[in-house]
């Protein structure tokens, strides 16, 4: 097997680390592991750096050029969000999803009038190419067969009424890629349901902030009261949402793993050294072999990561759409996030029960925050009992678990 990914990736990951020196590390923001739970000041700063990203056309490299990519591969684009991952650039995905799940579903299934419109605006940084996606409802989570929120057709327009929960980055963002029922009569949602765009200007939202347990206002509630949409903004066929709703969660999994790697890397690296620096009883903590195996198993399970995450860039490079593997690399991310965090949290001892926003913080709290952000990460973009469900039934051809 041969895993070098040829010059021109190599040298990509070198320019990444050039411009992440120049314009990323040591610069006076504090670190968000997702980008949405930036608090207001550090998020002009993600707006800068994504606009200096597009105008290197790396935000949504592996587009087509003529919707703001460079149509590069997907090694590149493994490599870019790999990098990013280690050296913490913000402003990769604007908003919680522009980048990494609208765009790309806009691609698969919007119209052409569609991808004109929104995609150059997503690549190019502005703010109005923020993006957030409202699935979740207060009764509807992993069963979208209980969603509610409802779009009935007006004239030219859609009116929608019901309420949204949990949606990241809502309060920032200028669309909502939004998954209602538009047939009420049935109970169906693989018929009634579809995806409509809808611009969060729009007179009758109301976003309420919900404070996560990290005190960041990172996600909403969102109502809509009789909003009007125009009927063009729907996605695709009326009712077939569901068709595009698997998919488009199938893209936000997969696109994990290089980011999750990246992190994973830089942490992994800053808790060998600070082994290697600090003792225990009088020895340095590399030397003590439950600190030394917790480490070697961490760095089995980054391995283990990056073979999951080429193997999905194979298998699209060579025109296939991966099936329960999305799955299995959203659940891996979370399983090599947790026990990253955990690692880090018992290596720093009582350190790790200072704030991560203290600057005493070891490590500028990165292990905190990992431990912190990953609770909710093993619900976001599904449950990790989701995922296996997914696995037992497509890779191990288990009966359907729903
Ligand atoms: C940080 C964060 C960000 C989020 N961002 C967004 C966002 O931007 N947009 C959005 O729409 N949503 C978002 N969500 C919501 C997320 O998608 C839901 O939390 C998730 O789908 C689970 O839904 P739920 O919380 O309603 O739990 P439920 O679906 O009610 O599940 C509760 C428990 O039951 C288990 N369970 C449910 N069904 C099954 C089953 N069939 N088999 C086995 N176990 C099952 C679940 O695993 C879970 O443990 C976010 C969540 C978090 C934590």
């Amino acid at each position: 097997m041969d895993f070098d990914l040829g010059g021109k990736t190599e040298q990509l990951r070198k320019e990444i680390r050039k411009f992440a020196l120049a314009e990323v590390v040591g610069k006076p923001y504090r670190t968000a592991m997702l980008e949405e739970e930036s608090e207001d000041e550090d998020w002009e700063f993600s707006l800068s750096i994504s606009r200096k990203l597009a105008q290197k056309k790396w935000l949504c490299m592996n587009w087509p050029e003529q919707y703001g990519g460079t149509g590069a591969s997907y090694w590149e684009q493994f490599v870019y969000s790999e990098e990013a991952g280690y050296y913490e650039i913000p402003g990769t995905s604007m908003g919680i999803s522009g980048t990494g799940i609208n765009g790309p579903s806009l691609m698969l299934f919007g119209s052409e009038e569609q991808k004109q419109k929104y995609l150059p605006l997503i690549a190019s940084g502005d703010p109005d190419g923020i993006w957030c996606t409202a699935y979740s409802e207060p009764d509807s989570g992993s069963d979208y067969n209980k969603i509610k929120t409802i779009a009935i057709k007006s004239g030219d327009d859609y009116i929608i009424n019901g309420q949204k929960v949990w949606t990241s980055c809502a309060h920032r963002a200028r669309w909502c890629w939004l998954a209602c029922k538009t047939d009420p009569t049935s109970n169906k949602i693989h018929k009634s349901m579809s995806i409509i765009i809808v611009d969060m200007k729009s007179p009758g939202i109301t976003t309420r902030p919900l404070i996560n347990l990290s005190g960041i206002h990172s996600f909403n509630e969102v109502f809509f009261d009789n909003v009007r949409v125009p009927a063009s903004n729907l996605v695709g066929e009326e009712n077939k949402g569901f068709y595009m709703l698997i998919p488009a969660l199938a893209i936000e999994r997969l696109s994990l793993a290089p980011h999750v790697l990246g992190t994973g890397r830089r942490i992994l690296e800053l808790l060998v050294r600070y082994a290697r620096e600090n003792n225990h009883r009088g020895k340095p903590l590399s030397e003590d072999s439950i600190v030394r195996h917790k480490l070697a198993e961490r760095s089995l399970e980054l391995e283990t990561l990056r073979l999951f995450g080429l193997e999905i860039m194979w298998k699209m490079s060579t025109g296939k759409m991966p099936g329960y593997e999305a799955a299995r690399n959203k659940l891996y991310c979370n399983i090599v996030t947790d026990n990253m965090a955990r690692t880090g949290l018992e290596i720093l001892g009582a350190n790790a029960q200072i704030s991560p926003n203290s600057r005493w913080a070891k490590l500028r709290g990165r292990c905190q925050d990992l431990y912190l952000v990953n609770m909710g990460w093993f619900s976001a973009a599904g449950t990790m009992e989701i995922q296996k469900n997914v696995i037992g039934q497509f890779k191990l051809g288990l009966p359907r678990a729903y």
